[in-house]
């Protein structure tokens, strides 16, 4: 784990806890209703999923679909990593609407160009790939390089202007609890 050093300033954990998690292959879409009874929100009956993260005292996994491409299956799995740092640095919210684009952004930064390119709309997140790094010069895993990119995601987002712990009081977030969370889509 990356450490900020001095007074806090939003970001604590840079490194995404890639060591922590056992990746496995599921055909969730075929099991949407167990993915479902699993999840920690209501959700609409016709949501698929291509990840899921499962944090728990027997281990954390990480269960991506089976049937996506190798560039999707890459994506995904650093989606769901991106979850658990965000979690594990007490930086998620409640509210998904907001979460779950600020965790794709998050995952477009991560995730290196030659992936985002054979992805589907793979030149729009190159493009936003190379906003949100400076072109590769901001690098997500320091704690400088990811406050770098949070401040473009607060700009994409409509939120500039706001420090990050602002933002976050704003929004009143808390820590879920530990358990299973869903990832919509990617
Ligand atoms: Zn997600």
């Amino acid at each position: 784990m990356s450490v900020a050093r001095g007074p806090r300033r939003g970001i604590v954990l840079s490194r995404l806890p890639r060591r922590g998690y056992v990746i496995r292959e599921k055909y969730l879409r075929r099991f949407r209703t167990l993915a479902r009874q699993l999840s920690d929100a209501p959700l609409d009956p016709d949501t698929t999923f291509d990840g899921l993260l499962h944090m728990g005292e027997d281990g954390n996994e990480i269960w991506v679909e089976a049937s996506l491409s190798e560039p999707e299956k890459r994506f995904t799995i650093v989606h769901e990593l991106v979850h658990a740092r965000r979690q594990r640095a007490g930086e998620d919210l409640d509210d998904d609407l907001l979460e779950e684009p600020i965790v794709e952004l998050e995952t477009i930064a991560r995730v290196g160009r030659r992936t985002l390119s054979r992805m589907p709309s793979g030149m729009t997140l190159a493009v936003l790939h190379d906003y949100l790094t400076r072109r590769g010069r901001d690098d997500p895993e320091t704690p400088r390089g990811l406050r770098a990119v949070y401040e473009r995601i607060w700009t994409l987002l409509g939120m500039r202007g706001r420090r990050v712990e602002g933002a976050v009081a704003t929004l009143a977030a808390h820590r879920r609890p530990a358990g299973v969370r869903r990832s919509r889509g990617r």
